[in-house]
């Protein structure tokens, strides 16, 4: 496993998928001005499923005296939300004073089972064959680490006797580390198959999204999944942290599904990005993970009892 500090492939890809898909404006540090946002005393998040007429709330934490900054666009969104939705809007002192509830309309994981997953539509079709890429790129990261901890383990699992571990030198964190090393190197054929398996189902994805896109508007329209325990910027232009709304620890994640504009060359990007097609690539996209020492070490204790 070279020891090179780059990028890796797996972080990369996310990066541009949240850039394609999730989050699309800049970070800057500044306290944000009363020209341009609206301070709200914002407490919880409320979703709204109109095909199933279900909802469900999710909690913020309690961050920056409990007022987060919305952007003047963001408050006129939700003065629409909150009329599509029949409830009246807080006086604009209220906003600052009492507690908020923001309100957002979408399509929930259960109805998109039915109605989003199978859309035919052509921008739907291709935002789906790139969550679907997206799935599969953290399948494989997890898998790599998942099966190169497996393979020290089963290579402990066969050892019986103290003086064989001996034989190698265990004296040094660096030691250890080439030793683990070198016996992932000389048992990776399950990796091997999760990277063929890995290449086999994301081709095919890879090459339906791109001829989709080749024929697409520069920007179209589809329903894109957000977790709904991922932070929330208020802001349209620029997020900093007295935009950003965090969910409490404890909120389950449950994908919710928002109608919104795509840009045509982000996907492509995402499409185009290079992904592992190397085991060396995969290897090295895992890196050293340092419990694979302690399983050593472990292992070595117990068999000196
Ligand atoms: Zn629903």
């Amino acid at each position: 496993m070279p020891d090179i500090d780059m990028t890796r492939i797996t972080d990369n890809l996310m990066k541009v998928y949240n850039y394609a898909f999730i989050d699309d404006m800049p970070y800057g540090f500044f306290k944000p001005n009363d020209a341009m946002y609206v301070g709200v005393r914002l407490v919880d998040k409320m979703y709204h499923c109109p095909e199933c007429k279900g909802t469900f709330t999710v909690k913020f934490r309690n961050d920056n005296d409990g007022i987060t900054y919305f952007s003047k666009s963001r408050i006129a969104a939700q003065k629409k939300n909150y009329e599509e939705l029949s409830l009246d809007f807080p006086a604009d002192w209220e906003l600052l004073e009492k507690p908020f509830t923001y309100h957002t309309i979408g399509i929930c994981q259960h109805c998109a089972e039915k109605n989003i997953r199978n859309s035919e539509e052509a921008g739907q079709r291709i935002y789906n064959l790139c969550h679907e890429l997206h799935m599969q790129d953290e399948l494989l990261a997890a898998k790599g680490k998942k099966l190169m901890t497996a393979a020290v383990q089963k290579w402990l699992d066969g050892i019986t006797d103290s003086a064989y571990l001996l034989q190698f030198d265990l004296s040094t964190h660096e030691s250890l580390r080439d030793l683990i090393c070198a016996v992932i190197m000389q048992d990776t054929k399950d990796l091997a198959d999760a990277l063929q398996e890995y290449r086999d189902t994301t081709q095919p994805i890879i090459y339906e999204a791109k001829q989709l896109l080749e024929k697409a508007t520069p920007a179209f329209s589809a329903k894109v999944a957000h977790s709904s325990s991922l932070p929330m910027s208020l802001s349209d232009e620029e997020y900093h942290e007295y935009t950003v709304a965090f969910p409490a620890e404890d909120t389950k994640g449950q994908d919710f599904y928002i109608e919104q504009s795509v840009d045509k060359e982000r996907v492509s990007m995402f499409l185009t990005q290079r992904r592992c097609a190397s085991l060396e690539e995969v290897l090295m996209d895992t890196g050293f993970h340092e419990e694979w020492i302690d399983m050593v070490v472990d292992k070595g204790m117990s068999l000196k009892k």
